[in-house]
């Protein structure tokens, strides 16, 4: 899976074409996109309009596992059908679940119909979103799957050291989402802006920077064509120690931007 892929949340399905299309032309090869966001189709016609070969592209959705269904084995297969054929693939590269919802009790069973998914081969890999070390640890016990990803909330301001270190003991890969913060307040602190300065970079490009030398796999989204580019080259400079310093002191009371999986539903 590559470090660095692009985010489409938000990208309505009529522009998500042009948009994936702009970020596949400028050089990305990872897109992550879920069931929720409205613009699997959007997403798949610029994957397979784009003439790269497939195997060079790595592609992927999520369960949107919301209340409004019971989600047993056949629920999570006829969404997970839904969305190949929306893309228009014969296989993801990821599959994540979503959200963890601890309420509703059922992670343990949607886990059990990935693990299928899994062995047929429509998934490479599969993995979750949002999960808390509580339902890691209870997947952990219940099966030996261990998850690819979890994909979470991190950026300087969340920069969530115990869950990524619990990551790190188990095997999973930590991926950021949101890690520009949205591109609000993060993005504008005098912090960043000394960094980005010493180094004749922007904002965005510093806190990719401070991603990619943590570790954690990032998938920043712009709709803005110079932008879409801009998060790319973050590969021709590197941040040192008083960099790293003074982005990891934002994130001393480690502040949310989304929601907390813990109530989520
Ligand atoms: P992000 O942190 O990637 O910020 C995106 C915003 O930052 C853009 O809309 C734009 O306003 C701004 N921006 C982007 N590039 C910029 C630049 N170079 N300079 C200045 N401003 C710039 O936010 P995101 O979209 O929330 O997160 C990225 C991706 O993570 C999403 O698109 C989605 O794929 C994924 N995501 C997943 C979950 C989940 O629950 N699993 C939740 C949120 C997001």
């Amino acid at each position: 899976m590559p470090q660095l892929g692009f985010g489409v949340w938000q990208v309505p399905d009529a522009e998500a074409e042009r948009v994936v299309g702009d970020a596949l032309e400028a050089g990305y090869r990872s897109v992550d996109t879920a069931a929720v966001y409205g613009n699997e189709r959007g997403t798949g016609r610029a994957v397979n309009g784009s003439g790269l070969p497939r195997e060079e592209l790595f592609v992927t959705t999520k369960l949107w596992n919301g209340p409004d269904r019971r989600w047993d084995r056949d629920a999570v297969l006829r969404a997970f059908d839904d969305s190949l054929g929306k893309l228009g693939l014969d296989h993801v590269d990821l599959y994540l679940i979503h959200w963890p919802r601890p309420m509703r009790d059922d992670f343990l069973t949607i886990w059990k119909t990935f693990e299928e998914i899994a062995a047929s081969g429509r998934a490479r890999a599969v993995g979750v979103s949002n999960f808390r070390p509580a339902d890691l640890e209870r997947l952990g016990a219940e099966s030996s799957l261990v998850p690819a990803v979890n994909q979470i909330e991190l950026h300087p301001l969340f920069p969530q050291p115990e869950l990524r270190a619990l990551h790190a003991r188990l095997g999973i890969a930590t991926e950021a989402w949101s890690p520009l913060g949205q591109g609000k307040e993060l993005l504008e602190l005098p912090a960043v802006a000394a960094v980005a300065a010493k180094h004749g970079r922007s904002a965005a490009q510093v806190v990719l920077r401070w991603h990619l030398q943590l570790g954690t796999i990032v998938i920043p989204k712009s709709v803005t064509p110079s932008r879409i580019r801009e998060n790319l080259d973050v590969f021709g400079f590197e941040l040192d120690a008083e960099d790293l310093a003074a982005l990891d002191a934002l994130g001393a009371d480690g502040r949310r931007i989304g929601p907390d999986p813990a109530v989520f539903d």
